[in-house]
C-alpha cells in the first residue's frame, strides 16, 4: 500500500491518477494575456510561411472554481505532414512527455491548444480524436489563414472545449467567455 506520503514523492507521471482529477469544465472565464497570445501568433505565422500548420499548447493555472488564467505558450516539437486529406502535424509521445514535465514543473496544466489551418477554422475530425490536451473542459482554439492576420482575423477564430474523449463543444454555446487582454499585458 502506498502511503500519502510516498505518493507524493513519485514521479509526475506515476501520478496520474492526481493529475485524471483535473476538471476545467466548470471553469467559464478564460483569461489570455498578451504574453501568451503574441508568441503564439508569432510562432503559428512562422510555421504558415512556409505552408505548414503549427501547434502550441497553452499551460495554465485555475484561479478559483469559475477563472481559468493562460499562463505560458509552449512549443512541442512537431513534425509537419502533407497527407492526400490535407495538412497535419505530429508530435511524436517523446515531446508529449517532455510538454508535460515541463508544465508539471512549471505548476501548470496543459489547460489549452492552438493550431493553424489553411484556410478556414473549424474542428477536423482529426482535430476532434487527436489533440494534445486530454482534460475535460480543456480549450482548443483554430486560427485560419495561417496566422497571417494575427489579431485582426479574430472574428473568424474558432474556440472548442473538450465536453468528453473526441466530442467538442463550441466554447460560446456552452457559456464560455474568453477574455483576451490587450496587446502588451
Ligand atoms: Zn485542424
Amino acid at each position: 500500500m502506498t502511503s500519502p506520503a510516498t505518493a507524493r514523492n513519485l514521479p509526475w507521471y506515476l501520478r496520474h491518477e492526481e493529475r485524471a482529477t483535473v476538471d476545467l469544465t466548470s471553469h467559464r472565464e478564460l483569461v489570455v494575456p498578451d504574453s501568451v497570445l503574441a508568441p503564439t501568433l508569432e510562432f503559428l505565422q512562422e510555421r504558415g510561411q512556409l505552408g505548414h500548420e503549427g501547434f502550441v499548447v497553452w499551460g495554465g493555472k485555475v484561479v478559483d472554481e469559475d477563472t481559468l488564467h493562460f499562463t505560458s505558450c509552449y512549443v512541442p516539437q512537431q513534425t509537419a505532414h502533407k497527407t492526400a486529406n490535407g495538412l497535419l502535424v505530429v508530435v511524436d509521445g517523446v515531446a508529449l512527455f517532455r510538454m508535460n514535465r515541463a508544465f508539471y514543473e512549471r505548476g501548470e496544466i496543459a489547460a489549452g491548444q492552438v493550431h493553424t489551418h489553411p484556410t478556414d477554422a473549424y474542428h477536423s475530425s482529426t482535430d476532434d480524436h487527436f489533440p494534445l490536451v486530454t482534460l475535460c473542459g480543456a480549450l482548443s482554439l483554430v486560427v485560419p489563414d495561417f496566422a497571417r492576420h494575427g489579431r485582426a482575423s479574430m472574428d473568424r477564430w474558432a474556440w472548442y472545449r473538450l465536453r468528453e474523449h473526441g466530442t467538442w463543444d463550441l466554447a460560446a454555446d456552452i457559456g464560455s467567455r474568453i477574455h483576451i487582454e490587450p496587446e502588451g499585458s
